[in-house]
């Protein structure tokens, strides 16, 4: 019986062992003695007792802080053979065969028991702090002794009411939660330590005991201090149960006291007094052998051991779940033993296709991680192509980069020596074909914000059984990356012939191409409409100071009434008389008079001279001018143009509504990109300031009307142009980069990670484990191989 209680309680050692060192935390819940009760009631005292060591610190205030577990392992005694010797009281042979161990400095002895304690005091200070704080962190203690029974006790701190130090104000509340902690658990025996001299009732360790073990089936009641009742009372009562009763019964004992501490009484000598004092105190003689530390170690034993006996079942089954647990959790570490050949390759296989499935579907869009709260993948493909890509071509100004001055070079050196009688084609063909250009930066940072996205995509592909194969994982992005890269090159190749096939050939006769005919109506009507502005001003001005000087004249008459009778009176006569029958065979003199007319025109609006407000001769001027250029009545009057506007081979359809829009419209013109509205202040700033014209002779104005026409006209033809360019490149770029470079990618990407990753000498390589995850998988692993060992353990004893 007794070796099978040792085997038990051994059993239990080795399940704690491995418990402390592999675990290290008390998930298998194991048989525990805890000892409990109020601040000084004794209960280190007990504890030394039981180990017949004094190794504890002692003294009057709290000291013992942090948990202390502390594992009594019997040792045979090297001297004596005889297992029958062991016992409490070897006085002689102390340090001999007797040592401690910490589980926090591992492989060294305590043969001083002096040096355990002042270790107990440091690892206590270093976690707990100096001043009376507490820690739930416990200290783990082994003493092997032959001198002790096979035990494990639980010293915990003392139940205070007031707080002391850097105790926090729930200091009393923190303790009982740490004491109920440990005294919860089913698997722990409570040692209830009581002093015999204060009230029972009172005791807060009984409090505590039956708040969990409400029928006194696992708490052991230690009565402490029987030395120190009043003269005339005893103990019996309460030690026979009658008191208080609990099933494992009540012990009393003498431990030393502070002044024996103080005057260092050894051990020996206190458990003899101890021993000495129950058999000769008249009330205690007659239960002398049931009182005494000697036999509350023997009691603890026992107990402990019928306990485990009940327990082991429990245990087992609690080890069951714990294996399933961990085996469960190893298994989401994905199958680690593929020792086989085959099964390194397939398992590549499986987590590249899953790779390339994953990078696919994040650009389809089906991935099932799709983010709620940022665009990715695809989503972020169609908004580059949309969003950025589009908006930064409509952004582009076609002729913001043309100073008037360009243009007018552009248009002199095209024509020669000679002035062109027609629309300065040649200037517009050689200075549209730069414009082009400028759709070309877009165009390539489009091409390039998708390969970025791919290569964005492709490095959130990894799933966490991939993060497990860091190197396969890198890999995998590596090839997808350099697939990626390669296929950079033909699609930007591509986007950049698609811009230089716009300037290759220059098509004027595109059906949505302005033409001459409507740029020049759109210059006209722009011009037009300057002028009407500032005639309608100066008439309005005109009016206000004929209004002054003739008194009472008109003064029922509003502003608003002013401008539309102008509007009326200006506007339509200079639009619609009729144009003089001068066509392009006009002689220089009648040319002369159309630049002539535009020039008064304009010199008249500058400044304002009333003889010029004439709008008839505004209009005259004009149309002379038009008629010049175009030969054809009416043929650029802006309401006119698109039913009449087929004159000419530049002249364009009617079907040209956004240009119709925004010459009849003015409105709309503030809506549209200011570069497809004639630049005024260009042009008059260059009227006005030509000192940049090294090509004017002397005080002669450096452009003329008809250059200012001219590059007006110019400016209209490249808007128009450009606007057909960008429409196309808009159109063709995005396409160009969904099929060269993204469907390309998604087709050949798996093929490609085969044929690049596939290969038996790289398996090893690509298959070596993540150090952080592969500690994890390990440790799990050798806690499933520790929960085994325990259940075989276990099943060795029940
Ligand atoms: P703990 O706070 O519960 O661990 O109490 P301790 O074991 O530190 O003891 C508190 C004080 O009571 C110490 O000074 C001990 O010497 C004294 N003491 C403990 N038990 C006895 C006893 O049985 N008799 C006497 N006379 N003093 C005791
Ligand atoms: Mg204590």
């Amino acid at each position: 019986m007794a070796a099978l209680g040792e085997d038990l309680l051994s059993t239990v050692n080795k399940l704690q062992d491995l418990v402390f060192n592999t675990i290290g935390n008390d998930s298998l819940d194991l048989p525990q003695i805890v000892v409990v009760g109020s601040q000084s009631a004794g209960k280190s005292s007990v504890l030394e007792n039981i180990v017949g060591r004094d190794f504890l610190p002692r003294g009057s205030g709290i000291v013992t802080r942090r948990p202390l577990i502390l594992q009594l392992i019997n040792v045979p005694d090297d001297d004596i053979e005889d297992s029958s010797r062991v016992g409490y009281r070897n006085p002689n042979e102390a340090g001999r065969n007797e040592w401690a161990e910490f589980h926090h400095i591992p492989n060294r002895r305590f043969n001083d028991f002096g040096d355990v304690k002042r270790e107990i005091e440091n690892e206590t200070g270093r976690i707990a702090g100096t001043n009376k704080g507490i820690s739930r962190q416990p200290i783990n203690l082994k003493i092997f002794s032959p001198n002790v029974l096979n035990l494990t006790l639980v010293d915990l701190p003392g139940l205070t009411k007031v707080p002391i130090g850097d105790q926090p104000t729930d200091i009393e509340k923190q303790t009982r939660n740490l004491i109920s902690e440990y005294i919860a658990k089913p698997n722990s025996i409570v040692l209830a330590v009581s002093p015999a001299n204060v009230d029972i009732v009172n005791s807060e360790a009984l409090k505590l005991a039956r708040h969990v073990d409400p029928l006194g089936r696992r708490t052991i009641g230690v009565l402490t201090k029987v030395d120190l009742m009043d003269h005339g009372t005893n103990a019996l009562d309460i030690l026979s149960g009658r008191v208080y009763p609990l099933k494992l019964g009540w012990i009393g004992v003498v431990n030393r006291s502070q002044q024996d501490i103080q005057g260092n009484k050894p051990m020996e000598e206190a458990l003899k007094s101890e021993s000495d004092f129950f058999r000769h105190h008249p009330a205690y003689r007659n239960i002398a052998t049931r009182c005494g530390t000697q036999f509350l170690a023997k009691t603890l034993n026992t107990t402990l051991m019928a306990h485990i006996r009940d327990r082991l079942p429990d245990i087992k089954a609690r080890l069951n779940t714990l294996m399933g647990q961990t085996q469960q959790e190893l298994a989401s570490y994905g199958d680690m033993h593929f020792s086989g050949k085959e099964h390194r390759g397939s398992l590549i296989l499986q987590l590249m296709t899953r790779f390339a499935t994953s990078f696919i579907s994040s650009i389809d869009g089906t991935s099932t991680e799709i983010s709620t709260k940022e665009l990715c993948g695809g989503a972020r493909i169609y908004y580059i192509f949309n969003s950025v890509f589009g908006m930064s071509l409509e952004s582009i100004d076609p002729t913001s980069n043309l100073s008037a001055l360009d243009i007018r070079t552009a248009i002199r050196n095209s024509t020669g020596p000679r002035p062109s009688l027609f629309v300065p084609e040649m200037a517009f063909d050689l200075l549209v074909k730069p414009q082009i250009k400028l759709l070309e930066i877009p165009s390539q940072r489009c091409v390039e914000l998708v390969y970025e996205e791919l290569i964005k995509i492709c490095h959130t592909c990894g799933s966490t059984e991939l993060s497990r194969f860091p190197r396969l994982q890198a890999k995998l992005i590596e090839v997808v990356s350099d697939l990626l890269r390669e296929r950079l090159g033909p699609a930007s190749t591509y986007v950049e012939s698609l811009i230089s096939i716009q300037r290759a050939y220059i098509n004027t006769n595109h059906p949505n191409f302005l033409g001459a005919a409507a740029a020049m109506s759109n210059v006209v009507s722009n011009k037009q409409e300057r002028e009407r502005k500032r005639l309608i001003q100066e008439e309005r001005e005109r009016r206000e100071r004929r209004r002054l000087k003739e008194l009472g004249a008109n003064g029922t008459e509003t502003p608003e009434d002013d401008e539309e009778a102008v509007t009326e009176k200006v506007d339509p006569v200079a639009l619609r008389k009729p144009a003089g029958k001068a066509g392009r065979s006009l002689s220089p003199a009648v040319r002369e008079a159309g630049h002539g007319g535009i020039a008064a025109a304009l010199n008249g609006a500058r400044s304002a001279s009333p003889s010029r407000l004439n709008g008839q001769g505004a209009g005259s001027a004009k149309d002379s001018f038009l008629n010049y250029f175009f030969g054809k009545d009416g043929a650029m009057v802006p309401g006119a143009a698109p039913h009449n506007a087929n004159i000419g081979r530049h002249v364009n359809q009617a079907s040209e509504p956004t240009f119709s829009q925004s010459i009849r419209r003015p409105e709309e013109k503030a809506l549209r990109s200011p570069a497809q509205l004639a630049p005024a202040s260009d042009e008059f700033d260059f009227l006005k300031a030509p000192k940049g014209a090294d090509f004017g002779n002397g005080g002669e104005p450096a452009m003329t009307d008809r250059e200012a026409m001219e590059t007006e006209l110019i400016r209209a033809l490249i808007s128009s142009y450009f606007n057909i360019v960008r429409e196309s490149i808009a159109d063709q770029v995005p396409k160009a980069v969904m099929h060269l470079l993204v469907n390309h990618c998604k087709d050949v990407v798996q093929n490609r990670l085969v044929s690049e990753l596939y290969k038996e000498s790289l398996f090893e390589e690509l298959l070596y484990e993540d150090d952080a995850v592969k500690k994890e998988r390990e440790k799990c692993e050798k806690l499933l191989q520790t929960y085994r060992e325990a259940a075989k353990i276990i099943s060795e004893v029940i």
